[in-house]
């Protein structure tokens, strides 16, 4: 299972399809479809089964991801989850690809100042109302992966409290 992909490669910009599929070669390598707007995401799938996902990016057209790119590294939220096939199943946060069962072991996730966003996040917590890691992310322009971990790390602290289930990524202050 050497060929299993730990990042993403981003290869470009496509109007269609059939252009951007034909841009993927290795496992990880994907392509953003954009008409206008955003429309997907296409990648060979990093498992290495040689399948092309497509990650629809407009709410228009059913579940969508949100695609962010800052630092020109691409980040998805929420998870990805190919129900059939393969299953495979992965995070993309900021170029890296975190796989969330099978090849878990080898994860590194991306370097970020998780002391100085606790901080932001914990102002912006309310007392007896969970409010979610994407919201709190929306509202201060921050990556949802990286508010989430902020969130865990003030929950260890015992400043904030989160949900349970669902909710495991909803936080209040304590
Ligand atoms: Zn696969």
């Amino acid at each position: 299972m050497s060929m299993v992909a730990r990042k993403v490669n981003l290869l470009g910009f496509a109007e269609h399809r059939d252009e951007g599929e034909r841009m993927l070669a290795a496992p990880g390598d994907a392509v953003v479809i954009q008409r206008g707007a955003l429309r997907s995401v296409l990648m060979r799938c990093p498992d290495g089964c040689g399948e092309t996902l497509v990650v629809n990016l407009d709410p228009r057209v059913g579940k969508s991801w949100r695609l962010d790119m800052r630092t020109d590294k691409p980040t998805l939220y929420p998870s990805v989850w190919r129900d059939g096939g393969c299953g495979s199943h992965f995070i993309i946060w900021r170029g890296q690809l975190l796989w969330c069962d099978r090849f878990e072991e080898g994860n590194v996730e991306p370097n970020f100042d998780l002391v100085a966003l606790g901080r932001r996040v914990l102002k912006s917590l309310r007392r007896r109302e969970l409010r979610s890691a994407e919201e709190i992310a929306a509202d201060l322009d921050e990556i949802t992966w990286e508010v989430s971990r902020a969130g865990q790390m003030l929950v260890r602290r015992k400043l904030a409290l989160c949900g349970s289930g669902r909710q495991r990524d909803w936080f209040a202050l304590a």
